[in-house]
C-alpha cells in the first residue's frame, strides 16, 4: 500500500444480498467495477462516500481513516473529500452551469481547496457553455459539467456510478475522448463503475471484477482482460490491450511504428495525427482479429505478425475457442487473446507451450 492507495474492506447485508469485499486500489489512475448488475458496484461506492452507515469494515484514503466500525469511526458524507457523478447528471436546474460549478466549490472549506471552480473547464471543454441552463445542454454536455462541479470541491477521490450509461452512441463516442483526457490530467484516484466493456478497455488502469456482493478477481488491465477464465474475455466482444510507445514514423507510407512488450505493431496514421517519438499508446486488439499460423505467413496482406507462445486455451462460444498467448519468440512479453474456431485448433494442434504466428487483423489507438 503506497500513500495514496484507497482501501475498503466492506461488509454489509440486507434482505436477500450480502457485500463482502476487501480491496486494496491504487491511489492514481482510475479504477474499473465492472460486474453485472445487481453485483455490488453501487453499494461499493456508497460505502466509499458515507452512504452506508451499517456497514462494517474500513474506509481509507490516503492516510485518512474514513471509517471504521472496530473503532467507532465514521466520517460523514460532507466531510469525505470526494466527488461522485451519477448515470444522470443531477445539475442544479434554478442555476446556470457557472452557478453549478461555483456551488462546488463554495461549500468546499477554504482549507481543503487545492484549485478554483475554473479547474475543470479546459479538461472538460465547457467554457462556452458558463452561461447556459442545464436544459440548455445536450446530456453529454451536462455530463461534462457534472464532471466539472465534481472537481470544483477539490476531491480527493472521484467515484463515477456509470456516467455513460443514460447516453446514447453518439454521445458517449463525444464524452470518452475528455474522460480519457481526463485520466492524463488528474491526479486523484477515479473508482469507476460500469458493465461496458469497450470503456473498461479505453479508460481502466486497473480493473475490480464484482459478482454477487463479493470481489472476484482484481488486478491491472492488460491482465484482467485477457485472463480466459474471466467474464471480461468471454463474451463477443473480448478485446486484449497493449501498452505501445512510438518508435518511428513512414510519412510516405503513412505507418507508425509502436513498440510493444515483445515486438512492434504497424499503424496507419494520418499526416495531421503524426505522433511524436517515445509517445504511449494504448492499442486495442479484438480477439476476433487475430488469428494463428505455425509457420511465418508469406505474401499476407497482414501487416502485423507476431511470434508468440500459446499459454492457454479456453472454450468460448460453442464451436469457437479462445486462445491465450504471449509475445515474442520466447512467449515473455505481453498478453494477447486470439479467438478461432475449434476447428482450426484442433487441425493446428494448439495447446499451451505451442510457438504460433499471431497474425492481427485490426489494431485500434483508443488513447
Ligand atoms: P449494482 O450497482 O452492481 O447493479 P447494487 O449495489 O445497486 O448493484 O445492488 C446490489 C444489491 O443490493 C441488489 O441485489 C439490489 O437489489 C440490492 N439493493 C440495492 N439498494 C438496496 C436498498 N436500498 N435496500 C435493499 N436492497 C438494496
Ligand atoms: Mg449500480
Amino acid at each position: 500500500m503506497t500513500a495514496n492507495d484507497l482501501q475498503l474492506r466492506a461488509q454489509l447485508q440486507r434482505s436477500d444480498f450480502t457485500l463482502d469485499v476487501d480491496m486494496t486500489l491504487p491511489g492514481h489512475g482510475i479504477t474499473a467495477l465492472f460486474g453485472p448488475s445487481g453485483s455490488g458496484k453501487t453499494t461499493c461506492l456508497r460505502v466509499l462516500a458515507g452512504l452506508e452507515r451499517a456497514a462494517r469494515g474500513q474506509v481509507r484514503v490516503g492516510d485518512a481513516t474514513w471509517q471504521d466500525s472496530a473503532r467507532g469511526v465514521f466520517v460523514p458524507t460532507h466531510q469525505r473529500a470526494l466527488g461522485y457523478v451519477f448515470q444522470e447528471a443531477s445539475l442544479f436546474d434554478h442555476q446556470t452551469v457557472e452557478g453549478n460549478l461555483r456551488f462546488g466549490f463554495d461549500r468546499t472549506p477554504a482549507t481543503l481547496r487545492r484549485h478554483d471552480w475554473r479547474h475543470g473547464l479546459e479538461l472538460l471543454g465547457i467554457g462556452h457553455l458558463l452561461q447556459r441552463w442545464p436544459h440548455q445542454l445536450s446530456g453529454g454536455e451536462r455530463q461534462r459539467v457534472a464532471i466539472a462541479r465534481a472537481l470544483a470541491t477539490s476531491p480527493q477521490l472521484l467515484l463515477m456510478d456509470e456516467p455513460l450509461a443514460a447516453l446514447d452512441a453518439a454521445r458517449k463516442a463525444e464524452i470518452l475522448p475528455w474522460l480519457e483526457q481526463l485520466h492524463e490530467a488528474l491526479d486523484v484516484p477515479v473508482v469507476y463503475v460500469t458493465h461496458s466493456l469497450d470503456e473498461v478497455a479505453r479508460l481502466a488502469d486497473h480493473v475490480v471484477l464484482l459478482d454477487q456482493g463479493r470481489v472476484q478477481a482484481e488486478g491491472p488491465l492488460a491482465d484482467m482482460l485477457t485472463r480466459a477464465d474471466l467474464p471480461l474475455a468471454q463474451g463477443d466482444g473480448a478485446v486484449s490491450v497493449l501498452m505501445g510507445r512510438c518508435s518511428g514514423f513512414s510519412p510516405s507510407d503513412l505507418m507508425a511504428v509502436y513498440d510493444i512488450d515483445g515486438g512492434h505493431l504497424l499503424l496507419p496514421q494520418s499526416r495531421q495525427g503524426v505522433p511524436r517519438q517515445g509517445k504511449g499508446a494504448r492499442l486495442s486488439i479484438q480477439a476476433r482479429d487475430v488469428s494463428l499460423s505455425l509457420q511465418q505467413p508469406v505474401q499476407t496482406s497482414v501487416l502485423n505478425v507476431l511470434p508468440a507462445r500459446v499459454t492457454d486455451v479456453q472454450e468460448a462460444v460453442p464451436g469457437q475457442v479462445l486462445v491465450g498467448l504471449r509475445l515474442g519468440p520466447d512467449g515473455e512479453g505481453a498478453r494477447l487473446l486470439s479467438r478461432i474456431s475449434r476447428l482450426s485448433c484442433n487441425r493446428l494442434g494448439i495447446a499451451p507451450g505451442l510457438a504460433v504466428y499471431a497474425q492481427i487483423k485490426g489494431v485500434a489507438m483508443v488513447r
